[in-house]
Formats: C-alpha cells, sequence, structure tokens
C-alpha cells in the first residue's frame, strides 16, 4: 500500500476478491451455542486471530448484538483495542501479559489470566497504587501440555495470590487437547482434574471454572461448568470437520464466510499444452481454462494447485497447475460460454453448490480454523445481513 491513501484505492477499483462475512450468522451461530451450553452459562466470544479471519471488531459486535457480554483474545493488544472500539463487557487476556504492562490490563478494564507470579505481583503493585483490587484468572495445565501451571502447582500458587493484597482469584481455566473426539479420553481426564481444583477452591473462594470450548460445549456437556468459551462454532464450523458436521444434529450451525472473485480472463488451448509455473498440469484435450485473479498472497493456499475446485455457475471445477502468487487457472470446458466478469465462488454457496473451509482444509491438510484465518486476514472484508439465514 506504500503511502496510498486506502479510500484512494477503493475509489478507483475495488479488488476483485472479496470476503464476504454475513453478521446475521455470527449472530445465530452464537445464540445456538448459548442455548447448548445453558441460559445460566455465559458463553465467552473468543475473537482473537482477528476473529478467526472475520474481523475481531465486527465479530464482537455481532456477537454483543446476539447477547454476548463476555469476549476472549490472545494478547494485551488485542484486548486495548476492543475496549478503544466501544466493546463492553468483560474481556479476557488469555495468553497473558508481560508484567511490565500490568497498568493496561487496569487501564483497559481487562481481565488477566495468569501463570506465573511475577504478573500476579505486577498487578498487585499496580492495584495497590490505585486503592483497587484486581481479579485474576489462574490458568492450569490439565493435559494439553500448553501453558499453566501443572495440576500439583495449583493450590500453593492460589495461597499466593491470597496472601498478595491487590489481587484475588476471580476464576481458574483449562483447554482440552481433544474435545473434538468423543471417543479420547483425555477430554474426561482433564474433566476429573478440573472439577476436583474447582471443587476445593470453591469452598474458599468465589471463583469461577471454565474448560470448555467448541468441541466441549458440543460433545461433553459435563464441561461447560460456570462458563464455556467458544470460538470455531461461532464461526459456522464444527471443530472435528465437514464429516462430523454432516453427522451432527449440530449441523445447525451456519459458515459466516465467504470468498469471492470472478474471471479474469477466457482462453482455449489445444490438447497436450501446459499450464502454469512448472507445467504441472498438461491439457488432455482442447480444454476452456478461466484465469482467476486469485492466488497465494490472498490465502488461496499453493496447496490447492491440480487438487482444489471452484464453483461456476454452481458447478465444481478444477484448479488447473500450480495456484501462483495473484493467479490461478481453472477448467471451465464443461461450462457453456464463461464469460469475462463472471462470478467465481472460492468459499461459500453458488446455487445450491458449496464449498466449504473444511472442504478446502481437507485438500492442504489444514483445518478449518488455519483456512478461515487465511482467507480472511488476507483480504479486506465485506459485511452483510443475510436476508435468508440460510444462505450468503
Ligand atoms: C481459541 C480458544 C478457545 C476456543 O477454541 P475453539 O476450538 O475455537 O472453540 C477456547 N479457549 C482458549 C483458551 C482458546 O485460546
Amino acid at each position: 500500500m506504500c503511502g496510498v491513501d486506502q479510500f484512494e484505492i477503493k475509489m478507483i477499483e475495488r479488488s476483485f476478491n472479496r470476503v464476504v462475512i454475513d453478521t446475521s450468522a455470527l449472530e445465530d451461530n452464537f445464540r445456538f451455542i448459548q442455548q447448548k451450553a445453558g441460559a445460566a452459562t455465559p458463553v465467552m466470544a473468543m475473537v482473537k486471530a482477528d476473529g478467526y479471519g472475520h474481523g475481531m471488531i465486527q465479530a464482537a459486535a455481532a456477537f454483543s448484538r446476539a447477547g454476548c457480554v463476555n469476549f476472549g483474545v490472545a494478547e494485551l493488544a488485542e484486548g486495548v483495542l476492543l475496549r478503544q472500539k466501544g466493546i463492553k463487557g468483560q474481556i479476557y487476556i488469555t495468553i497473558g501479559f508481560s508484567p511490565s504492562a500490568a497498568a493496561a490490563i487496569l487501564d483497559y478494564d481487562l481481565i488477566p489470566v495468569v501463570y506465573d507470579i511475577s504478573q500476579v505481583e505486577a498487578l498487585a503493585t499496580t492495584a495497590l497504587d490505585r486503592g483497587v483490587e484486581v481479579g485474576v484468572h489462574l490458568k492450569v495445565d490439565t493435559g494439553m501440555s500448553r501453558l499453566g501451571i501443572s495440576v500439583a502447582e495449583v493450590f500453593d500458587f492460589v495461597n499466593r495470590i491470597d496472601a498478595t493484597k491487590g489481587v484475588f482469584l476471580a476464576g481458574v481455566m483449562s483447554h482440552v487437547p481433544e474435545s473434538d473426539d468423543t471417543r479420547a479420553s483425555s477430554t474426561n481426564e482433564a474433566i476429573a482434574k478440573f472439577t476436583f481444583i474447582c471443587k476445593e477452591l470453591k469452598r474458599s473462594s468465589g471463583a469461577i471454572c471454565h474448560i470448555a470450548n467448541s468441541g466441549a460445549v458440543i460433545n461433553f456437556p459435563d464441561a461447560c461448568y460456570d462458563m464455556v468459551r467458544a470460538g470455531i462454532a461461532l464461526y459456522g464450523y464444527h471443530p472435528a470437520g465437514q464429516d462430523e458436521l454432516s453427522k451432527h444434529p449440530d449441523g445447525a450451525l451456519i459458515p459466516a464466510m465467504s470468498f469471492r472473485t470472478q474471471v479474469l480472463q477466457v482462453k482455449h488451448l489445444s490438447a497436450n499444452q501446459g499450464i502454469s509455473y512448472g507445467h504441472t498440469y498438461k491439457t488432455e484435450k482442447e480444454s476452456i481454462i478461466a484465469v482467476l485473479p486469485v492466488g497465494y498472497e490472498d490465502g488461496f493456499s499453493r496447496g490447492l494447485s491440480n487438487r482444489g475446485v471452484v464453483l461456476v455457475r454452481g458447478q465444481k471445477v478444477p484448479i488447473r497447475g500450480r495456484v501462483c502468487m495473484n493467479m490461478t487457472m481453472v477448467d471451465v470446458t464443461e461450462i457453456e460460454g464463461v464469460t469475462a466478469g463472471e462470478e467465481v465462488v472460492l468459499m461459500g454457496t453458488q446455487n445450491s453448490c458449496r464449498i466449504d473451509a473444511d472442504t478446502i482444509a481437507g485438500l492442504v491438510n489444514s483445518i478449518s480454523y488455519e483456512i478461515l484465518c487465511m482467507i480472511g486476514n488476507n483480504n479486506s472484508r465485506e459485511y452483510i445481513k443475510a436476508v435468508d439465514p440460510g444462505t450468503d
């Protein structure tokens, strides 16, 4: 963009590529997950990673409209931005903050997650200076082997919090590694450990307990405790992917993001013509190829080379050759009369045919989460409110 005003570019010509976010789908998904968790159990909407590629502020605003008052982000800077943009309610900083940034937690009325005593001490110093008390949520590792203190350290750590003026234990949280799989035993093991901790702590404090992500809300109702933290489900995807989605009653989740482009040029090739870098595809017969102005720069993975499909006139057509930085070729031989300028759907629905993030993820050895982040965060986004929530 180098010094060129974004607005000026918009006036000249918008990108050929459009990421469209259906905000009513975000609202509906929130209501659906709230209903799953139960009316008495608050749902924290995870809006980290720029709202899983959907735009952090717009996603948070949509969840707010659906009744959400708890938001989760990874880092402090994200929490500050949510506040600056006027998001109300509780904002949790789930991967922590450096002790030197403790003042910002108070300045912006954010809820800190802690796992190191230096964080507690820094918060306490700032809180005492200001004559206030800060509630902290303690992160415990119940089997993920990621962030958090071990189960064995919990009660000592809590004693240190209790002994520190200016801070108090407001919550205990953990995270589970396999809640998308109902057969895995690790979730029940984590629930057992977490239940033990929560029972003990609730005797002496008003701390709330939360461990469930989307998979746990859907598959392990016992894991809901006092609050759940949902991410991917709010954006319309089942954590275990598409196959799971189709056999689940939770098919009610509505993917909120679609990705559209248009045909740039149509060309007629004779048989045995190589296409794109490396000539990894050669036409088998006379073929009609549409050139699309989308590539890996736009989050359209190079892994889709010779594997992916896109929708033209409601039909799936194959990608031929390598996906380039800004362009991709698809085979439209079987479709009558395709012309430059017509719509192509890369992810989303066209007529009644659909490609979703799970389809793409399956082809590039990834998960819907990463596909949404790659596409959403690489393109300008448009927000719509679908008239019929069943379509995008
Ligand atoms: C991202 C995240 C979640 C949400 O996980 P999903 O699988 O997207 O529902 C929950 N808790 C924490 C701490 C997270 O970082």
